[in-house]
């Protein structure tokens, strides 16, 4: 087991150098498995984010002008020190989390180091200049990045942050949340040891109305790069308003898989449940309304039943679904699961009481409701638990009028007899991401919402662009 002991928990990471926090407290970081602290982690100030964006603005100054070589070397560097500390990496989010680290290791892990390469390989985007009639347009660095980030997967979004922004030129201060910040700190101590020049990247742990808040306030700060809840989301869009910095936002979903009338039932709504309960549930792109055909729907309630009862609940080897990250989101969850069965929803199997043998631990039953209608609070709302919603209808467009029938629009799912027979439905969801008949996540394509799940993309090319501002010299005839 890794020694969180050995992370320097108590301190921020500025400017090339593990400091003390000027007002700080410690919070405690509790394994939601065992309900035992791992560890304490200190709560920076605003004071601290002054210290760090001044840093990093000093930094800015030459890390914007080192070559793209330089920067694609640092960063296959701190790759390869995530491949030797990758156990590091699954336990610090593991164990903090409450996934279970065989799952961690390829849904939390793989994708991020992969991801840190595909921008190491990619610094060179920034010396390509473009014409336009007399026009040279130049890609420069947009400067000082803030970047604060959720629980749920905590070091795929801070790659997909602090990646580009590296690839890019930029510098930046990353807040990670206050239950799974101890990725960051494995981060930290790689980054420390690959030579990157001091106060291009810190790290200032804290409260997100404290230290989140003043990053977006901050006068010296040119972007902001926020993933969480569209409540937060919206602060953060506010706070940043008066000093015009460039936001991006990856926010909540709702998101809707169709099962069209000529799929395979069996593969879909197994593949379609597995995707809700992977993770506690606890993932933006969940596909939490299954959408199925009238005549097909109580074939397809007994499927959904069967896989969430075969469910294996635990941290071992042979577990599929870990605890809900904390005691908060577990009561959050099963005030949602006591609202469906309130608004009438049918409890097909799972529901808000302990699941047997789980005293300890923030465990919930793995829950499906059937007999939903799209105008429930639990198919309007995003719950962010292993609670999937099956809503019959009774032809295409009707499925895909509830399934744009969200204020969100981040992800969506199609399940068809073939790839050509699903895209025309495709086009039609209002949603930024979608996949068709079991396609994996892709980290070279770009990722991120419509409508109210957020503004702007992560990973791929288009997740350069965020940090990038285009520069256009007009020449003389
Ligand atoms: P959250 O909004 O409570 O917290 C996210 C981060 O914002 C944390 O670091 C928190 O400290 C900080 N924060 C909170 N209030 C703030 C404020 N007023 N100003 C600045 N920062 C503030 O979300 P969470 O509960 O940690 O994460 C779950 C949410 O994240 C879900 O809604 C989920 O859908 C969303 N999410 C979205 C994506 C995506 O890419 N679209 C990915 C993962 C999670």
């Amino acid at each position: 087991m890794t020694d969180f002991t050995q992370l320097h928990t108590d301190k921020l990471y500025i400017n090339g150098q593990w400091q003390e926090s000027q007002h700080g407290d410690l919070h405690p970081v509790i394994n939601p498995a065992t309900e035992e602290v791992l560890c304490q982690v200190v709560q920076g100030s605003s004071e601290d984010v002054d210290t760090a964006v001044a840093a990093a603005r000093a930094a800015f100054k030459s890390w914007r002008n080192t070559s793209a070589e330089h920067r694609s070397a640092i960063m296959h560097a701190i790759a390869d020190g995530m491949e030797a500390r990758k156990e590091d990496l699954i336990q610090a989010v593991s164990q903090a989390l409450g996934c279970p680290a065989h799952i961690t290791k390829w849904l939390h892990v793989d994708g991020p180091i992969y991801a840190m390469r595909y921008y190491a390989a990619r610094t060179s985007i920034m010396e390509k200049t473009e014409e336009a009639a007399h026009s040279l347009l130049i890609r420069e660095p947009i400067g000082v990045c803030g970047f604060i980030t959720p629980w749920n997967y905590p070091l795929h979004q801070f790659v997909g942050k602090v990646a580009p922004a590296l690839a890019t030129g930029c510098t930046m201060i990353c807040k990670p949340s206050e239950t799974t910040p101890l990725q960051d700190y494995v981060m930290a101590d790689i980054i420390d040891s690959v030579g990157l020049a001091p106060g291009v990247f810190n790290l200032v742990p804290g409260a997100g109305p404290i230290v989140g808040a003043a990053l977006s306030a901050h006068p010296d700060i040119d972007m902001v790069s926020f993933t969480g809840s569209t409540r937060a989301g919206v602060e953060v869009a506010k706070a940043a308003a008066p000093t015009v910095k460039r936001v991006t936002q990856e926010l909540g979903g709702k998101s809707p898989l169709i099962i069209t009338p000529d799929a395979d039932l069996d593969k879909a709504v197994r593949w379609g449940c597995e995707d809700v309960f992977i993770n506690s549930g606890q993932t933006c792109t969940a596909l939490t309304r299954m959408l199925v055909p009238a005549d097909k729907y109580e074939q397809a309630v007994a499927i959904a039943k069967q896989v969430a009862e075969e469910v294996a609940l635990g941290t071992g080897s042979d577990a599929f679904m870990g605890p809900l990250s904390s005691a908060r989101q577990r009561d959050i969850v099963r005030g949602y699961i006591d609202k469906g069965v309130a608004e009438g929803a049918r409890l097909v199997t799972g529901g808000a009481d302990t699941p047997a043998g789980f005293d300890k631990g923030y465990y919930v039953k793995p829950t499906v409701f059937a007999d939903v209608n799209n105008d429930m609070t639990i198919a309007r709302e995003e719950i962010f638990g292993p609670v999937t919603c099956l809503i019959p209808y009774r032809d295409l467009d009707e499925a895909i009028a509830i399934a744009n029938d969200t204020e969100y629009g981040l992800s969506s799912g199609v399940w068809a007899k073939d790839t050509d027979s699903a895209l025309p439905v495709v086009r039609r969801i209002e949603a930024g991401l979608c996949f068709v008949n079991g396609g994996e996540f892709n980290y070279d394509a770009p990722f991120g919402g419509y409508k109210r799940s957020g503004n702007g993309r992560e990973f791929g090319e288009a997740g350069m662009d965020e940090f990038i501002e285009v520069k256009s010299v007009q020449l003389p005839g």
